[in-house]
Parts: structure tokens; C-alpha cells; sequence
């Protein structure tokens, strides 16, 4: 659908394009969806103008590991301690989840989200009790306006996966019929393969075979060491194979991973919570594996990667700092590539990285002509920009209280601080609906 052009005007434009660079005072002009020029002193006669002055604009954040039905149990996972937690508080309730319920958890965390500045997420879908469960939930994403990578779940209940593994599969590719393989379109499939933890190699493999002949996406758990190496010796690795957390993988599998031209996706704030070994993120980027974000579970973590890019960045530095402790280089000093995370780094995990992450490189992550119009701007109050590079103050200085508009394809789903298109009156009902109906209300 043509829509009207959008000419933001005057904001500073943080395109995270090495050749755009910043922009001071810099204007951004949309059209038909996509990002149409970026420039200081953009004229566009026909082009309704939106005064961005005081602000930052960024490409939109992409969240690349989520589990959107869980969001109307938010608090339900706060303060769990390991996997034993997780599997006693959690996994009883999400056997309690109808198709009705992953529609409605689905929107009110896709709203969120992108309320909260996230314009695409990989939601990683793994309640799905009956093929129902999936087409609900994908009616919801149809609804919201929200890009999506839809990774469908063939894991949980491991003691019907195996008889359920062909009726799963065949419904991926009924799926994928009716969705297609347009990398514009917003609403796209994948696949959240099986746990390595819980299934054989060679179910795996029937899985990743089965979403490569469609040509879709795939993520994957990975919790326990050594599934990188497993997964490598069976000739599984690929660009479009994601590991979600790998905080055990070694050097030598993150050059694997690397080789592969392969992401991985952190979700750090979890992940540090729960203990994991954090020094896999800064390790991963000086291998070349591309680190990306997600907030993984909202039962326990906000729907907010702008506190995702603070928290990865603060643990990034400390990871670092305990390494020099280690080898008694004391007070910290600067030498070599060491400290190694920047804000703007950081920032990239979240845009350009996690573009390439859900297979649209060419088509997301920068505010690059060409490239579909998913945009944030953020206010940046009465004190203006802070001093040095604008990467770091959305990193560093930004809160989701700032986001005066978020754009998805060139339309307006927030806009001036107002969610757009939605029945905000209505999103505590669908949550304590859901919450009434699984127990937990
Ligand atoms: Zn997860």
C-alpha cells in the first residue's frame, strides 16, 4: 500500500551506516515504506514534515529472541534461581495456555515492545500445543503492525515431540504457503528448532533440513557446551542457523560460528541473572561472530531493549575488567583493543546486527536509502544531546520514557509518545483475561 512520504526534520540522525555516519541537524525522508533519503536540508514539497529537532533518530531495535506469550505472566519468573525454578513455576503454566491465550499474549507484548522502541523480534515460539496455537498467535502479529520473524516452535513437550514431529513439519510448510518468502513483508516464518538438550542429532537435523528446503530462518537454544561442536560435525552451522546464549561456547566454536558467518543471540540481562559466564559476548565480536540481542523471557524481563543495550554494555565492560583483575593489570589502563566495548557497539548488536541475524541484512538496521522505514525517535529533554558520540547517549542516557515515535515500513505506530492504531483501554482486560484463564491471576 502507497502511503503518504514523511520527511523528519532536523533531528539527529544516528543512520549507523559507516558511510551515512551521523547527521547533526540531519532530516529523514520516507517513502512507499522505505527509507527514500537522509541528508541535512532535505526539500520533499509533497512530504508531510515532522519536526524531529531535540531528538535522535535511530533504526528501529531489533529484538532477536522472545518469547511473547509469556507476557501477560510477567513477574511470574522474578526471582527464580536456575533451571530447576523455571521448570516447577513456569512450565506448568504454559501447558495451561489455549490458542486464544497466545493471541492475546502475543499482541499485548507486540504492543509493548513496540512501544517501547522494538520494531522487529524473532519470537521465538515455543508453546505451541496445536497447530491452533500457532495460527492464533500469528493472527495477533498480523494485527499489530510489528515485523516479525515468527520462529515456529518444534520444541517443548519432548515426550510428544516425536510423534508429533511430521504433523509439525507439515504444518511449517502450509505455513509457508500461505505467508511466502517476501523479505519485506512483515509478517515472516521460521523455525525454533529443537534443543540439542532434548532431542538427537539426527531430529535436529530432520528439523534444519526441513526448514532449509523452505529457505527458512532457524534459531536454536543452546545452553550446554560442547552443542556448538556437535552441531558443526554434523554439517548443521549456517548464517541462517541463530544460537540463542551459548555463554559456555569455546574459542574454538565461536571461530566455527564465525566461519559460518553466524550471530548469536544474548540475552544478557537474563543471562547474567541466571550466572551464566558473561565474557562470551566480548569474545564472540573479537571472533566475528555477530552478538545480538533479545529479552528472551518477559515473565521475568521487561519488554525494553534500551535497558538491554545499557545492561549488555555495563556487563561487556565488567567481563573486561575482571580479565585484567585476572591478570594483575591493576588499576585499569587502556592498551591494545582493550576496553573493547563502546556504546556505539553496543547499539549495533540491536540494528545492524540483529538485521543479519533475521535474515534481512540488506533490508533493515540502518537508515540507509533503499531500506524499509523502521525508524525510533527519541527525545532528548531539555538538556539536549549529550557531549560526545549520540550512539552512547541512546545507550547510556535513553529510557523508553524518551520514545516520541516509532515507525514500522514507513508508518506511524507510535507518535508523539502516543501508540497508534491501538485500544490501549483494552490491553489490561486481554491481560487479566489470559491470567484468569492459565491460573494465575
Ligand atoms: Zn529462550
Amino acid at each position: 500500500m502507497s502511503e503518504g512520504r514523511i520527511l523528519l526534520k532536523g533531528g539527529t540522525v544516528v543512520t549507523m551506516d559507516p558511510e551515512l555516519g551521523d547527521i547533526p541537524n540531519g532530516d529523514v525522508l520516507i517513502g512507499n515504506g522505505r527509507i527514500e533519503q537522509v541528508a541535512a536540508g532535505i526539500e520533499a514539497p509533497d512530504a508531510e514534515v515532522v519536526d524531529a529537532s531535540g531528538t535522535l533518530v535511530i533504526p528501529g531495535l531489533i529484538d532477536t529472541h522472545l518469547h511473547m506469550w509469556q507476557h501477560p505472566i510477567r513477574g511470574l519468573g522474578a526471582g527464580l534461581w536456575g533451571l530447576e525454578d523455571y521448570v516447577t513455576k513456569v512450565f506448568p503454566v504454559r501447558e495451561r495456555f489455549g490458542p486464544r491465550d497466545m493471541h492475546d499474549a502475543t499482541y499485548t507484548c507486540a504492543v509493548e515492545a513496540l512501544a517501547n522502541g522494538t520494531t522487529t523480534v524473532l519470537d521465538f515460539c515455543h508453546n505451541i500445543l496445536t497447530h491452533e496455537h500457532a495460527e492464533e498467535s500469528l493472527r495477533a502479529h498480523r494485527s499489530t503492525g510489528q515485523r516479525v520473524l515468527f520462529a515456529y516452535g518444534m520444541l517443548g513437550y519432548e515426550d510428544r515431540l516425536a510423534a508429533e514431529r511430521q504433523s509439525r513439519l507439515a504444518h511449517v510448510s502450509a505455513l509457508h504457503e500461505e505467508l511466502g518468502s517476501d523479505p519485506a513483508a512483515l509478517v515472516r516464518l521460521g523455525m525454533a528448532v529443537t534443543t540439542l538438550t532434548y532431542a538427537s542429532i539426527d531430529e535436529v537435523r530432520a528439523e534444519v533440513e526441513h526448514a532449509r528446503g523452505l529457505g527458512l530462518p532457524m534459531s536454536i537454544h543452546q545452553n550446554v557446551a560442547g552443542e556448538i561442536t556437535r552441531l558443526h560435525e554434523a554439517g548443521l552451522l549456517g548464517a541462517d542457523l541463530l544460537p540463542v546464549h551459548s555463554n559456555n561456547a569455546t574459542d574454538t566454536e565461536l571461530g566455527l560460528l564465525a566461519g559460518c558467518g553466524c550471530a548469536i543471540s544474548f540475552t544478557t540481562e537474563g543471562e547474567w541473572g541466571g550466572g551464566r559466564p558473561m565474557s562470551v559476548v566480548g569474545r564472540a565480536d573479537r571472533a566475528g561472530v555477530l552478538p545480538t540481542l533479545g529479552v528472551d523471557v518477559p515473565s521475568r524481563v521487561a519488554v525494553d531493549m534500551l535497558s538491554q543495550l545499557r545492561i549488555t554494555f555495563n556487563i561487556m565492560r565488567a567481563a573486561e575488567a575482571q580479565a585484567e583483575r585476572d591478570q594483575g593489570r591493576w588499576p585499569l589502563r587502556r592498551h591494545g583493543d582493550t576496553p573493547y566495548a563502546t556504546p556505539r557497539r553496543v547499539l549495533e548488536y540491536a540494528t545492524v546486527n540483529g538485521a543479519k541475524a533475521v535474515g534481512l541484512g540488506d533490508h533493515l538496521g540502518t537508515l540507509t536509502p533503499g531500506k524499509q522505514a523502521d525508524v525510533v525517535v527519541l527525545r532528548t529533554g531539555p538538556f539536549g544531546v549529550a557531549v560526545g558520540d549520540p550512539a552512547a547517549h541512546v545507550v547510556l542516557q535513553s529510557t523508553v520514557g524518551d520514545i516520541d515515535a516509532v515507525l514500522v515500513a514507513g508508518r506511524f505506530r507510535k507518535r508523539d509518545g502516543r501508540l497508534v492504531d491501538v485500544d490501549t483501554g483494552r490491553l489490561s482486560s486481554l491481560v487479566a483475561g489470559v491470567r484468569e484463564r492459565v491460573g494465575v491471576s
